[in-house]
C-alpha cells in the first residue's frame, strides 16, 4: 500500500525555540493537590513545553486504579490556567474524546492497548472528524510496525494533520532488563517511511525503572527523535501507578539539564570531514559485500561437495565451532557479541539455504 500522511510539521503547532519538545506530568491524575504540586514544580523547573496526565489508565487487570475519569479535568483546567502551559491526556473511547474536548484539553494521546485494535482506533477517528486537535499515537505493544502505521492512517482520514508518534517501547514475552523493549529499529523505520511524522520518545513506559532513564533518554536524543514524554510525580514512590519509573519535577530538571543534546553544525569543514568518513564506511561496506559473494561462492562449492559425497547440509558441530570461534574473534575486535551473533545466524541460514539449493539440483 502506497505509504503517505499528510502531517503538519510539528513547530507549526507547538513552538519549542527549536529545542526537542518536552512533555512532561504525572502517569495518572490522582488528586487536586497531586496535579497542582507536580505541574508547578514542573512548570518552575521551566523545561517542559506540555504537561501529561492519565485520566483514564488502562489496567492489565480489573481492581487497579483505573483513573478519576472526568472528576480530574478540572484540575487539568486549573494549573493549565495557572502555568499556561498545554495539557495531554490519554483517550480510548469516543466518549474520552468528548469529554477531553469539552474541558479543553489541547492534545490526546492513543495509548499502546489502543493502538493494537483497529476497531478501537476507527472508533476514535470517527469520533475526531471535523476536529482541529493534535493526536500523538503510541506504538501497539506489539512490535507490529503496520498495526502502527494503520493507527496514523485512521486517525489522519479523519482530518487530523497534527499527528505524532509516541515510541514507548514492546512487551517481551521474557524478563528483560528494560520494561518495554524499545526495539530502536521500528521506530527508525517509521521514521523513514514517514519522515515528516514528529517522532517522541516514552523513555518512562521503556525503562519500567528510574535507573535505566538517563539512558534511553539519552539515546533517544542521540537519535535526533523530536522530542520526549517523560513521567514526573511530586512523590513518585507514593505514585498510585507506574511508581518505579516516575521522578519528582527537580529530578527531572536535574536529569534533562545533564543530558546533551547533539546540535548539527554547519561549518564547512565539518561537512567535508562528514563527507570523507561516510566515503571511507561507503567503501567498507562495498568492500564487506565482496568478501561475503566471495564467502558465499565457497558455501557453493562446499554444498556441490557435499552432495558428490552424500553428506548432510547441516552438522551441529561445525555450526557450534563456528558459533564460538567468532565470539571469540569479535572478543578480540573489540566489536559487540550479540550484534556478531546476529550476523553469523544470518549468514548461517543463508548458506544453508544456499547449500540446499545447491544439493537439490539436478546433477548433469
Ligand atoms: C501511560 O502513558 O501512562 C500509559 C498507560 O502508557 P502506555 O500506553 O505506553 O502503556
Ligand atoms: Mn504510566
Amino acid at each position: 500500500m502506497k505509504a503517505n500522511l499528510d502531517v503538519l510539521p510539528l513547530d507549526s503547532w507547538i513552538n519549542t525555540g527549536g529545542k526537542p519538545l518536552v512533555i512532561a506530568g504525572p502517569c495518572s491524575a490522582e488528586t487536586e493537590e497531586q496535579v497542582w504540586d507536580t505541574v508547578t514544580g514542573i512548570a518552575k523547573e521551566g523545561y517542559a513545553h506540555v504537561i501529561r496526565a492519565g485520566v483514564w489508565k488502562p489496567r492489565t487487570r480489573p481492581g487497579g486504579f483505573e483513573g478519576k475519569g472526568e472528576e480530574a479535568l478540572p484540575w487539568l483546567q486549573a494549573v493549565k490556567k495557572e502555568t499556561g502551559l498545554p495539557v495531554a491526556v490519554e483517550v480510548a473511547t469516543p466518549q474520552h474524546v468528548e469529554l477531553a474536548l469539552k474541558y479543553g484539553i489541547d492534545i490526546l494521546w492513543i495509548g499502546a492497548r489502543t493502538t493494537v485494535n483497529p476497531f478501537n482506533v476507527q472508533d476514535l477517528a470517527d469520533s475526531l472528524k471535523g476536529v482541529d486537535v493534535p493526536v500523538l499515537i503510541k506504538n501497539p505493544v506489539n512490535p507490529d510496525l503496520a498495526l502502527w502505521i494503520g493507527a496514523f492512517e485512521r486517525i489522519a482520514g479523519a482530518g487530523i494533520k497534527k499527528l505524532g508518534a509516541i515510541h514507548r517501547g514492546f512487551s517481551n514475552a521474557q524478563e528483560t532488563k528494560f520494561r518495554n523493549s524499545p526495539m530502536w529499529q521500528i521506530a527508525v523505520e517509521l521514521k523513514t517511511q514517514f519522515p515528516q511524522l514528529p517522532l517522541i520518545g516514552d523513555p518512562s513506559h521503556m525503562a519500567g525503572k528510574r535507573a535505566y532513564l538517563y539512558e534511553l533518554t539519552q539515546r533517544i536524543l542521540d537519535l535526533n527523535y523530536d522530542g520526549l514524554i517523560i513521567e514526573s510525580h511530586r512523590n513518585p514512590d507514593e505514585a498510585w501507578s507506574d511508581a518505579a519509573q516516575q521522578l519528582t519535577p527537580s529530578a527531572l530538571g536535574e536529569m534533562l539539564r545533564e543530558l546533551e543534546v547533539r546540535k548539527p553544525t554547519y561549518g564547512s569543514d565539518f561537512q567535508t570531514e562528514l563527507a570523507k568518513l561516510r566515503g571511507q564506511i561507503d567503501h567498507i561496506d562495498r568492500e564487506l559485500l565482496e568478501v561475503l559473494a566471495n564467502r558465499m561462492a565457497l558455501v557453493e562449492r562446499l554444498g556441490e561437495y557435499k552432495r558428490d559425497n552424500s553428506v548432510a547440509v547441516l552438522q551441529l558441530d561445525r555450526w557450534k565451532e563456528v558459533h564460538k570461534s567468532r565470539a571469540d574473534w569479535a572478543k578480540s575486535l573489540n566489536l559487540y557479541p550479540e550484534m556478531v551473533e546476529e550476523l553469523f545466524k544470518l549468514i548461517h541460514m543463508e548458506s544453508i539455504r544456499k547449500q540446499t539449493e545447491v544439493m537439490n539440483q539436478q546433477v548433469v
